[in-house]
């Protein structure tokens, strides 16, 4: 029946005409039977908002236009070019040398994977800072691939001295982790002097620059810092899915001199830094395909960095970030890091306005002015509001725009109180 209706089709430019009623019969007699969804034949929609939250962040035209850019092959000389350059762009970001510089295929938590997996053997004791979200997951990732974890406990908001991280050699750990940029308090944990207390008890120094990383001054080979990682969709601007991450030769030989195999084959540097063109080998190997256009992206986002200057990017995020501060307390609204020094220049933390419901008010920003701010993340959940001026995002007009936002949303999301 189907192959004399398609014939008449073919011959009776008529019954052509008819070819909705033709579809839906060849549907009726195929062989597929979950039909193709109604919401993927719309077109794609994706709204203007101001990514004024912990991150993502907005990202520049250059930027998304360069991951716009045609596809190539994984493994084609271009494409090493391209990896090398960011290679040299995350060495100018962290200030290293280290030959072992790559970027994850992935998120911030590829590298925080990675640089547990590849530098920890199981049962080996490792030692986590936490005062915040991401001491917790880095200690909950150390636990599942089966390290001995011991942590160092702060509240949000707290920070840790040199004489309480003088105490990691108690537990002999191979690892000790600190958050530079605690976003989900908006802590900026001072890291001078911990590198050398780690090199004292025989301790790799990890740090997660995920949230900092452009916004606050870090110096991997000055600071000791053996393992650092970051993330491409905070203060660089790139879209999410990218992590940049960087081994010194410390870090290298605890990881290249293993008894065990690390327990994942993706995050695996011994393949990973051959797919990275970092083991001196000449021929690159095929590990897995790397996100391409992710990859554009952030050598883009490299590039405007180094153009602008580290120095530059500091001191912007300084100044924008006091411009907020007086902007905030103008408001009446309390800054949850008392200490000026401790504020992590890139996400501000406020603590929740007394009779105020945050997720009401925040909601109440996203309906009216199109404008993503966040509560708090794990352990801060319920303490504070979390406004995010990052890279592209930091400048005072943005910060105009939160403060408008937020002062608009103190005045209509009054009913809660009490
Ligand atoms: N560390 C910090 C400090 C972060 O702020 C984040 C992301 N909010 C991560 C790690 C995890 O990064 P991702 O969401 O890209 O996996």
């Amino acid at each position: 029946q189907f192959v004399l209706l398609a014939a008449v089709a073919r011959d009776c430019p008529l019954a052509a005409r008819s070819a909705p009623l033709l579809q839906r019969l060849e549907r009726s007699m195929s062989s597929v039977t979950i039909p193709p969804p109604a919401c993927i034949l719309r077109p794609l929609e994706v709204p203007y908002r101001y990514l004024f939250g912990p991150g993502p962040s907005n990202v520049p035209p250059r930027v998304l236009a360069s991951g716009s850019r045609p596809i190539i092959g994984h493994l084609h000389p271009e494409m090493y070019e391209i990896m090398n350059d960011i290679k040299k762009g995350i060495h100018y970001a962290f200030q290293t040398e280290n030959n072992m510089t790559i970027a994850m295929s992935g998120s911030g938590h590829a590298a925080m994977e990675c640089a547990v997996f590849n530098t920890v053997e199981p049962g080996e004791s490792v030692l986590i800072a936490i005062n915040g979200i991401w001491g917790e997951r880095v200690a909950e990732i150390a636990e599942r691939m089966g390290a001995n974890v011991h942590k160092l406990v702060k509240a949000p908001g707290g920070h840790f001295t040199n004489i309480e991280i003088e105490k990691v050699g108690k537990h002999k750990p191979v690892l000790f982790f600190l958050a530079h940029g605690e976003s989900s308090a908006g802590l900026c944990q001072p890291v001078d002097g911990i590198g050398d207390i780690c090199r004292k008890h025989n301790c790799l120094f990890l740090v997660d620059t995920v949230a900092s990383l452009g916004a606050a001054p870090i110096f991997m080979d000055k600071q000791n810092i053996d393992i650092l990682y970051t993330g491409s969709q905070k203060a660089l601007n790139a879209p999410p899915g990218t992590a940049p991450i960087s081994f010194n030769d410390r870090a290298c030989h605890k990881m290249f001199n293993r008894k065990t195999k690390p327990v994942s084959y993706l995050f695996d540097m011994t393949h990973l830094s051959n797919y990275w063109g970092c083991d001196g080998k000449a021929v690159r190997a095929y590990h897995h395909t790397g996100p391409v256009s992710g990859f554009f992206a952030l050598r883009e986002s490299l590039a405007i960095l180094a153009e602008k200057g580290l120095e530059e990017s500091w001191r912007k995020h300084k100044e924008v970030a006091a411009y907020l501060y007086r902007g905030l307390e103008d408001l009446g609204l309390e800054l949850f890091i008392p200490d000026k020094d401790l504020r992590l220049p890139s996400v501000t933390t406020i603590s929740i306005p007394e009779g105020y419901d945050w997720r009401e008010m925040l909601v109440y920003i996203m309906k009216h002015h199109q404008m993503e701010m966040t509560g708090g993340l794990g352990p801060s959940i319920g303490m504070v509001m979390r406004i995010g001026l990052m890279g592209y995002n930091c400048e005072k007009t943005n910060a105009d725009k939160a403060l408008h936002a937020l002062a608009d949303a103190l005045k209509n999301c009054k009913k809660s109180k009490a």
